[in-house]
This record gives structure tokens, C-alpha cells and sequence, in this order.
């Protein structure tokens, strides 16, 4: 028995101490490993299994919008990266250089792409002539490297996978159309398949991408009331097709620049699976992105005809079409449900010599432990409603751990005190003015998450300075 209890015993308690929670839980899940690479991780079977899902749904629904894959190179000449202003100085301080091919001093130094948007504009301008080129709706599934100081898995690694999409359209309205449809694209695939709920609006200037005219982005809150970006989506107007030389011949014989777009979604949310449903038994996955959604734990496995149950239970829930395993190891019973747990497969069926007697098994859900006894005629059925109903509850517990955490402030005062006190989101207005910005990070540490689309009006001045109020922001100390 104290074996038994010892796999689960080696985790932090979240409530004590998070961070180390966190680091347990990605440990212990096998979710990644560190490497000799200082600042980098080794993604593993299980981790790479989430990431996998991950593509798969976004690709779909990428692919359903119009989007189409292609690959660029990973290195950026200097020159190229110094193309367009902002975007150069936004990027400069966590770029990776590349000096040398061999022995030899390359000529121009190149960097490792931090993101792509100068090698896109590179290739639109050689292949964007005429309106009959637009719109061009491409994707790229690629890593990038951003030389960061401070690293942990998944929320920040010097490398990290992402996907990348970088679109050219012949007016403004196509590429506003575009920076929204794939910011709601993001957002339903955060809520539909991850169960994260989340706030969609508007970064403000001083958080917007570096290069952009508007930053749209999705934020979400973790378990701990920390706020997590979760995707953004940026609306470029002709500012790089500017800097690059961008033309098209229009149907009218003019020449006109394109617009463009960008926007990304990376492994960042594999910790926001971790953060947002976790618990202190492990990581809780949902079904719909869970690379297993169901563990057979065979009870009393030695006895005549368990095993064969379970691998027939096994075989009919996979011709049903869910992904299942069978836990035939010598470990004992409880030792697998510890290790199902920390793995946060959603649900285990328990088979043992009596329910075989009885004709039944017992579903267990991850998230709640409630044990549903179903008969094995009515097992699949059975299984597709509990998974279902799993899904949507996790949903719901996010969203109203999310509610509970996000309060409203009045006066500076307030707002202070509840942003140190209170870990969740605080709605507050704001006149529009950075200083106002630049105050309240340097004492809170709080930014401005986001100016949701659904706004609100709690009063008629700025939080901060008192000044007339131009929108309320979602303010949140953030991963
Ligand atoms: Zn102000």
C-alpha cells in the first residue's frame, strides 16, 4: 500500500505551492524532459501525443477556412529582418545568430527565425502580381527560437513548436475579415476541444505585436488566477507590404499594395491543459484532445478470462472509434489507477471476475472519480455519454473558476489592492493613455490583458488617472 500511495505523493499540492505543482505534474506525466540544451526541452511520446491532437484540430479547421501549408527556410538574413522597423526592434533582443557555415565567417549573419513574417513577405513579393494572385492564405507548421532568459516547459522554451499563418489580401476589409475569422477560430477550438474558456478582444498598443496596426487575442485564466495568452491574431494593414515592396495589379490597372495578416497558436497551450484542468492527483485531460481517452484496468488479472475481457472490451471500444489501452502490467490495481490518474486519462473501465459475472463494468471518470456501473451490452453508449458530459462539465468548471476570479475595480485604490490580493482578472477602465499602463505594471505588475469586444461600461473615468475612460480592459498578471 505505500507503494501505491507513492507515485501520487511525490506531486506538490497546488495549493501550496503551484509552480512546483506544475513542474511535478509535467515530470510525472512524462510530459517532457530537460536536455544538456540549456533553455530547451525534450518533448515526449506522451507530450508529443497532445501536440499531435492539437495539430490535427487546428489543421482541420484551418484547411475548412481556405488555408493551405507551406514551409519557408529557418534562417533569416540580418538584412531581410531589418526590413521593417518596429518588427525588427520588437524581435532584436531575443534573436539567435548564426555566424559560421563550418569554419567559415558568413558574409551576412543570419538569424533563427523568431517568427516568420519578414521570409513570408520575402516570397509574397515575388509571387504577388496581379488580384488575380490574392488572396494568399498560407500556414506554416514549424519551431522557432526566441533566446529566452527564464524557461519552463511548454510556457517558455528557447525553442518551441507553433504554427504560423501568414495571409496577403487585395483590401483592408479582406484582411480585417481574416484577423477576426481566425482569432474565433482559436477561440472555438480553445472552448470546443480544449474546455478552456476565453476572452476574446484587444491588446492594447503597448501589447501589441511588433509591427502590427492591431493585435487580437484570446486570453485565458489558470487555476492559480495567472492569465495566459492563448493566441493571437494580427491585422498588419500595409505596413510590411510597404517595407517589402508588396504590389498587385489591380483589376482597374492600379498598383496597389496587399494586406496582411498573421496569427499563432504553440505548445504554450499544453501547459494551459496542465494549468487550466489539473489537479493534485495529476494532469485531467480532456476527451476530445486526449491521446488516450480510456484505460482498461483488468481487477484480479490472474484469474481465468479477465484479460481476455479487458482486450475484448478493448477491441470493441476501438471499433466504436475511441482510442483505448489496456493496463495488462504485473503493477497492482491501485498502482494503475494512480498512474491513469497522473497520465489524466479521462476515464478508466475497471473489469474484474464479478462484474464479468454480472455482465457489467465500471466507467471512472478522471475529473470527478464518480463510478458509473454500465452493463457491457450498453458500454460503448454508455462511454460516448460519459465522455461527452465530461467535456462540457470540465468547460463549466473552468468558466465558473474563471467568473469567480474576475472582479471589477472602481478606484486605484481597488484596483491595487485586489490585483495583489485576489489572483484572477480585474476589469477596469482606461482613458487609452500608456502612462496609465506603464503605472500600473510598475506597481502591480499587472498588464493590460486584453480590451474584450464585449465591452462594458463600470464607470466614466480611468482607474488610474481619472481622466475621461475611452475602454475597459481585463488587467491580470500573466505567464
Ligand atoms: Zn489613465
Amino acid at each position: 500500500m505505500a507503494k501505491e500511495k507513492k507515485l501520487v505523493e511525490e506531486i506538490t499540492s497546488m495549493d501550496v505551492d503551484f509552480a512546483q505543482w506544475y513542474t511535478d505534474v509535467v515530470k510525472k506525466a512524462e510530459l517532457t524532459d530537460y536536455t544538456s540544451v540549456k533553455g530547451c526541452m525534450v518533448i515526449k511520446p506522451a507530450g508529443y501525443a497532445i501536440w499531435e491532437n492539437i495539430q490535427k484540430e487546428l489543421d482541420r479547421r484551418f484547411k475548412e477556412t481556405g488555408v493551405e501549408n507551406v514551409y519557408l527556410p529557418m534562417f533569416i538574413p540580418e538584412s531581410l529582418l531589418q526590413k521593417e522597423k518596429d518588427h525588427v526592434e520588437g524581435f532584436a533582443p531575443e534573436v539567435a545568430w548564426v555566424t559560421h557555415g563550418g569554419a567559415e565567417a558568413l558574409q551576412e549573419r543570419m538569424c533563427v527565425r523568431p517568427t516568420s513574417e519578414t521570409l513570408f513577405c520575402d516570397f509574397y513579393a515575388k509571387e504577388i502580381q496581379s488580384y488575380r494572385d490574392l488572396p494568399k492564405v498560407y500556414n506554416q507548421w514549424c519551431s522557432v527560437v526566441r533566446w529566452e532568459k527564464t524557461t519552463r516547459p511548454f510556457l517558455r522554451s528557447r525553442e518551441f513548436l507553433w504554427q504560423e499563418g501568414h495571409t496577403a489580401h487585395a483590401t483592408a476589409e479582406e484582411a480585417e475579415e481574416r484577423t477576426q475569422q481566425m482569432l474565433n477560430v482559436y477561440a472555438d477550438f480553445c472552448e470546443e476541444v480544449l474546455a478552456i474558456p476565453v476572452i476574446r478582444g484587444r491588446k492594447t498598443d503597448k501589447e501589441k505585436f511588433a509591427g502590427a496596426e492591431a493585435t487580437y487575442t484570446i486570453e485565458s485564466l489558470m487555476h492559480d488566477g495567472k492569465a495566459l495568452q492563448s493566441g493571437t491574431s494580427h491585422n498588419f494593414g500595409d505596413g510590411f507590404a510597404k517595407a517589402f515592396g508588396i504590389q498587385y495589379t489591380a483589376k482597374d490597372n492600379t498598383l496597389q499594395y496587399v494586406h496582411q495578416t498573421s496569427w499563432g497558436m504553440t505548445t504554450r497551450m499544453i501547459g494551459a491543459i496542465i494549468m487550466v484542468h489539473g489537479d493534485n492527483s495529476g494532469l485531467v485531460l480532456p476527451p476530445r484532445i486526449a491521446p488516450t481517452q480510456v484505460m482498461v484496468i483488468p481487477i484480479a488479472q490472474h484469474k481465468e478470462g479477465v484479460l481476455d475481457k479487458a482486450y475484448e472490451i478493448k477491441s470493441e471500444l476501438l471499433k466504436a472509434g475511441f482510442t483505448v489501452k489496456v493496463d495488462d502490467s504485473d503493477k497492482s490495481p491501485g498502482w494503475k489507477f494512480s498512474e491513469q490518474e497522473m497520465k489524466g486519462i479521462p476515464v478508466r473501465i475497471e473489469i474484474g471476475p464479478k462484474d464479468i459475472e454480472a455482465n457489467q463494468a465500471v466507467i471512472v471518470r478522471r475529473d470527478t472519480r464518480e463510478k458509473i456501473v454500465v452493463s457491457l451490452d450498453k458500454l460503448s453508449a454508455k462511454l460516448a455519454e460519459v465522455l461527452d458530459t465530461m467535456q462540457k462539465d470540465m468547460l463549466e468548471r473552468a468558466r465558473a473558476h474563471r467568473d469567480a476570479h474576475t472582479y471589477d475595480a472602481l478606484t486605484y485604490e481597488e484596483f491595487v489592492k485586489t490585483i495583489n490580493e485576489k489572483p484572477g482578472f480585474v476589469r477596469a477602465m482606461w482613458c487609452g493613455d500608456q502612462a496609465c499602463e506603464d503605472k500600473i505594471k510598475e506597481d502591480t505588475t499587472a498588464t493590460a490583458r486584453c480590451m474584450p469586444f464585449k465591452q462594458e461600461k463600470l464607470s466614466d473615468v480611468c482607474v488610474c488617472c481619472g481622466k475621461p475612460a475611452k475602454a475597459m480592459v481585463y488587467w491580470g498578471k500573466a505567464y
